[in-house]
């Protein structure tokens, strides 16, 4: 059970906890002025320490060397004491599991300096072990340069011993690298130990600057992690030490960690600046999301389209004249790097209108294999009558592309430039003789779109064959045929949010339901994790949950993984919106 360490804020595998000692600590942080160690039990005995609240107190333990074979190190693992104090664990891969301590020791941390696997696969195994309301400490490795991609990964604590040792040995650390002492012509930084000259700056002087960038650093980190961009930041400040965007590669390649961990909504916007990004769970998951469970139900010919910098695409004025010149006679669907195919009911669905890109006019590789791989599954996926591709040149390799695997002719229509007058008449004289379709059923089957990508594949028809809508769009609100509502679109993230009538209509539909088993109380406001039962395990931050109680139904948005929800001993697991007793 944790009873010092809570989570409070999540981006990706980071967090924004609280380390509950008297003076309160929030994490990532450094704990070197409030850590005791006891020791090492193989030089003898140790008696476990009277700890208190103002420190966290390290039980003693076995350190083994990397390597040593888990039978020998399980054979040797101490038992830890149920203390009733801030405490630590020190385990390694191997032996982390759950020991009622509220922090996790990563033992040999410092060696991970430079080896971006064998510290990927040590930091997955540990946090997957570990209740994940419990802190991860790992020891003699920060640096302001590596700090940012060890809390991406998952680390909470951490000391200024590595910061310290550089600055003793002559390094000058900052988040771009390190710098010999005397290869420094300037000091390029502004903390207390670097106003004055060059020539006078030590030594001593040189681990002060150390600590101190080490702790702005860690300041940074926190903030982003508050807005939900470390991501961004790290796409940049990585870059400076190969073996750290090495680690931020693995770990994108470890999925299903980083998934499990990402909010399925939020308001910070993705910057996307490189190839990286193309690696991200936000981009990814829609793209799995559009090409596995949206489905199309317009019959009408698709219509292919740039995207636009303006956001939501409809809002931009060269959407607003392809939608005069299609005229409710197709289905349009924009084509994107980095988000691959955004049709149009989802436009305002995260991210597909959180997102800002580097616009040169040219594609990368990456870029052109990413979004004619979506756009080859999308098509797949959705029968079209026919295809028109109302695209510049520089699109032309990815659609081409994709005709050539598909064995298909998309039919195109610019002539220079996709707002040109002819460019738009061309698509408008395309599409003569389709029929209309009409405003309400595009209303309809944004809804519809909408639930197939938050709530599952045929979502949409299950909870929503008798849907009417009402208000303007993007705030339309979804009652049923005798005009009870079931949910509300939210225009910020293009998700809908559910009334009790909605949620029951949810448990009764034939869709996976997001559901929440909570103990004999009537929740209200929110939902803490220890009044949680079980929880569905594909719930993701932001996700739409119902909870189910002996006296209560409730439903709300999860604050938590559905997981995370069923290990925390802390914490608010989720708001809770509507709630009836029963
Ligand atoms: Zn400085």
């Amino acid at each position: 059970m944790t009873e010092y360490f809570e989570v409070i804020d999540r981006d990706g595998a980071a967090r924004i906890g609280t380390l509950r000692l008297a003076d309160a600590i929030t994490t990532p942080a450094l704990v070197d002025d409030v850590l005791e160690e006891t020791g090492s039990l193989w030089s003898g005995e140790q008696a476990v320490p009277d700890g208190d609240e103002s420190t966290l107190s390290v039980l003693p333990h076995r350190a083994f060397p990397a390597g040593t074979p888990t039978e020998v190190q399980t054979a040797f693992e101490p038992n830890y004491p149920d203390v009733a104090f801030p405490s630590a664990a020190v385990v390694s891969p191997e032996t982390a599991g759950d020991h009622g301590t509220d922090a996790y020791v990563l033992a040999g941390a410092s060696g991970f300096t430079g080896h971006s696997a064998a510290f990927v696969e040590a930091i997955i195994a540990t946090r997957e072990a570990i209740p994940p309301d419990a802190g991860v400490y790992l020891p003699g490795i920060a640096t302001p340069g590596n700090v940012a991609t060890l809390a991406a990964a998952g680390a909470d604590l951490f000391d200024t011993d590595r910061a310290v040792v550089r600055g003793t040995q002559g390094w000058y650390l900052t988040a771009d690298g390190e710098y010999r002492l005397g290869n420094l012509d300037e000091l390029p930084c502004a903390c207390s130990a670097c106003q004055q000259g060059i020539e006078a700056f030590d030594r001593e002087d040189c681990v002060e600057h150390n600590v101190a960038t080490l702790e702005a650093e860690l300041r940074t980190v926190r903030n982003r992690i508050r807005q939900g961009r470390l991501r961004d930041y790290l796409e940049g400040q990585a870059r400076h030490e190969q073996w750290l965007t090495a680690t931020m590669r693995r770990l994108d390649d470890e999925y299903d960690y980083l998934e499990t961990r990402t909010p399925l909504v939020r308001k910070a916007e993705i910057t996307a600046a490189s190839d990286d990004t193309l690696g991200r769970v936000e981009i990814q998951r829609f793209a799995e999301r559009v090409t596995e469970r949206y489905q199309c139900r317009f019959d009408a010919p698709l219509v292919l389209v740039p995207c636009s910098a303006t956001k939501p695409y409809s809002e931009s004025q060269s959407h607003d004249q392809f939608h005069d010149a299609i005229n409710f006679r197709g289905h349009l669907a924009s084509i994107t790097s980095p988000i691959g195919v955004v049709p149009q009911e989802l436009e305002l669905t995260y991210p597909a209108q959180h997102y800002d890109t580097v616009v040169t006019g040219r594609w990368s590789e990456t870029e052109i294999a990413f979004v004619a791989d979506v756009l080859e599954a999308y098509l797949r996926d959705n029968d079209y009558p026919r295809v028109i591709a109302h695209v510049p040149e520089d699109y032309r390799e990815i659609t081409e592309r994709v005709e050539e695997r598909l064995g298909e002719s998309f039919e195109y229509t610019v002539a220079d430039h996709p707002t040109t007058e002819e460019s738009l008449s061309t698509l408008s004289e395309t599409l003569a003789g389709e029929s209309k379709y009409r405003k309400r059923e595009r209303q309809h089957n944004v809804v519809r779109a909408i639930a197939d990508y938050q709530f599952g594949k045929g979502a949409g028809d299950a909870l929503f064959d008798d849907l009417q809508v009402e208000s303007r769009y993007p705030k339309l609100r979804v009652n049923d045929a005798d005009g009870e509502q079931l949910a509300a679109m939210v225009p910020e993230y293009g998700v809908l949010s559910l009334t009790l009538a909605g949620a029951r209509r949810w448990l009764e539909a034939d869709v996976p339901v997001k559901r929440v088993e909570i103990d004999d109380f009537v929740p209200h406001g929110s939902v803490l994790a220890p009044g949680i039962v079980d929880a569905d395990e594909s719930i993701r931050v932001g996700d739409e949950v119902v909870f189910e109680g002996p006296s209560a139904l409730a439903v709300g948005r999860a604050n938590m993984s559905g997981p995370e929800m069923v290990q925390s001993t802390r914490g608010i697991a989720s708001d809770v919106r509507h709630v009836t007793e029963r």
